[in-house]
Formats: structure tokens, sequence, C-alpha cells
């Protein structure tokens, strides 16, 4: 299914290409005061950040990305972008891309890595496999484990969503645009294609007008290939299968969580096809996942670390299309509950 790929959209034609919001509530300090009680595991931090400026949207009444600083982890796990401080606690970005005030959590100024497992929740499963295992489950999965993979070797890492549950893309670019990361990693698997193939069709999507995001592409491309190639399955691919990037109708990036998160560097990786049976089977077994973990783990520090280019890019993809993809929207969510009071 050419054109409607699984990953996140450019949104309602048209209506998606507000200016982000120039200001940022200036931060004042960074530093976090925090005191735990002792009746529960809720950590109460106070922060000396700016009130919070009133919240820019787009034309289509949907927060403006770029006006957060930092986030906010609950102690129920919820990773919120920060407009300001406010009195006992933070004005905050909802998961489902609303305003909120929060009293409780730990609130983190910067990280290494941002991970978007891609997709979530009943309404936005993402792909499937033949056996009805969803996209949001294995992209969660793999997320899970490049975590841990980058955190053994010394990074900071954060995810967009830490179980299933729907985040719109908006939501999860302004978490990449808050902590202002070296990187922002899509992960995502593929479906539309039968057509066998003897190598993996792994499709790595890099932002056009950004070289560290080829760079960056390049080498996670090489990474994640080399260890899915070692399995000898019946691939299926797309004939130009590589690190490519992919316009929009206005000549920006297509995809929502490359478009949306700039300046920060960013990726999409849609590591295979869980559409075919031999590929989702594969994927499901957590050695494989663990080795596609470490292998986007590596191709992240081979970037940090060296100069190298990457490789496997296809310079003049098939034209895949400007429809949206379904994914951009940011109705019919429901947020969580954020604080849980002492
Ligand atoms: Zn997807």
């Amino acid at each position: 299914m050419i054109g409607a790929a699984c990953s996140g959209s450019t949104g309602s034609p048209g209506g998606d290409t507000a200016s982000p919001a120039s200001s940022h509530p200036p931060v004042t300090s960074s530093t976090t005061t925090t005191s735990t009680t002792t009746t529960s595991s809720t950590t109460t931090s106070t922060t000396t950040l700016a009130p919070p400026a009133p919240p820019a949207f787009d034309r289509r009444g949907v927060l403006a990305n770029g006006q957060t600083n930092g986030v906010v982890v609950t102690d129920t796990g919820w990773v919120l972008p920060v407009f300001g401080g406010i009195d006992g606690g933070w004005r905050v970005w909802t998961p489902c891309a609303r305003v909120a005030d929060v009293t409780h959590g730990r609130y983190v100024d910067t990280v290494d890595v941002v991970l978007d497992p891609g997709h979530g929740g009943p309404t936005e499963p993402g792909a499937s496999a033949p056996d009805g295992t969803t996209e949001a489950e294995l992209n969660l999965e793999i997320a899970r484990r490049t975590a841990g993979a980058l955190e053994t070797m010394g990074y900071s890492v954060v995810l967009t969503r830490s179980d299933d549950v729907r985040v719109p893309i908006a939501t999860r670019a302004e978490i990449a645009r808050a902590l202002h990361p070296k990187a922002f990693i899509s992960i995502h698997l593929n479906a539309g294609t039968n057509a066998r193939s003897a190598t993996p069709g792994t499709e790595l999507y890099y932002q056009l007008e950004s070289p560290e995001s080829r760079r960056l592409g390049g080498l996670i491309y090489v990474e994640t290939t080399r260890v899915l190639a070692k399995h000898d399955i019946g691939w299926v691919s797309l004939t130009d299968a590589g690190a490519m990037s992919r316009p929009n109708r206005q000549g920006t990036d297509y995809y929502g969580v490359l478009r949306r998160p700039v300046p920060v560097v960013s990726v999409l990786a849609e590591l295979a096809y869980i559409s075919n049976r031999a590929e989702a089977e594969l994927l499901s077994s957590s050695f494989v996942q663990n080795e596609v973990a470490a292998a986007i783990a590596r191709g992240f520090d081979r970037w940090v670390n060296t100069d190298e280019l990457g490789s496997g890019f296809t310079d003049d993809p098939i034209f895949r299309g400007y429809g949206p993809s379904g994914a951009g929207f940011t109705t019919d969510c429901t947020d969580p509950v954020l604080d849980r009071t002492p």
C-alpha cells in the first residue's frame, strides 16, 4: 500500500504547515529540587522554571510544536513536555496534546536519545502480522530493548510511550523538542508489499535538509540490515529499499516524526515487514529483538563517535505518494490520569 505507510503522517493536506512557535519560555534554571516523601513512592519536585506563556496553536487548533522546555516524568510514567513552572508544579503538554497542570514528578531537562515506539492504543495499532500481533506491540518491545542497549553504553534515553497507549505525532515530536536530544529515533515495522527478496526490505528515512540525519540513517541502516540479513528467511522488499528521504507536496519531510521535531536530528526506521509471516515470526523472537536493538544502538554510537557516512542510500526512491497516512490527528485520544495525589 504505497502512499499509506504505517508511520507518522502529514495530517490533513495543507493543514499542517503552521510555523512552530518561536518563543520558548525561558528556563531560568535546570536545577530540580527533589524531596521524596516517606509514605509513598511519589516524588514531589519543585523547580525554578519561568511561568508558562499562553500556549500557541496551529491552524487546525493543535498545539504548535516548539514551545516547551524539558519534560516532567510523572510517577505513573508519563513523559510530559513542560510549558513552564506554576505554583507547586508545572504546566504541561499532555499525551493527547492538551494543556494541563501537574504537581508530582521528576523534571528532566535533556537526554541523549528520544526513542519513539510507533503507534499504540486501541485506535492506532499500526500494521499487523498474519497472526494478529500488532506493529505497536513489537515497536515497543524493540524500543525498550534499544533503550537498554543505549543505557548500557552510557547514554540517557527517554521513550515517547512506555505502554500500549495512543500518543499523537505532535506529542512525540514535542517530547523530542523539549528534551533537545542528540537524536530522535522512531521505530516502526512496515507493511504493503509481498515482493520476494533475498535481503531485508529495511527502509530508513532521514530528514531532507539534514546531512546529520542522513548520516545517522545510513549508519543505522548498515547495522540493522547486517543483523537481519544473517537470518535466512523469505524476506519481502520494495526494489528501492535503503536509506532515503520522502518529501511531501510542500517539499518538506512527508513524515510528521521527521518534520515536526526539526531542528532535532531525527530518523524513522521501518525495520522489516510485519505483514510478512516469516518476518513477523522472526521479529517476535526476543533474541532477534535484542539483536536489532543492539544494532540500532551501535548505529547511533557510530554516529556520535565517528564521521562515517553510513551506506545503503537510495538516491532516487520510488514515488510513495503524498496522501495522509492517518496517524497525524489528535482527536480520538483519551488522556491518562497524569498525576497521582499522595
Ligand atoms: Zn508504523
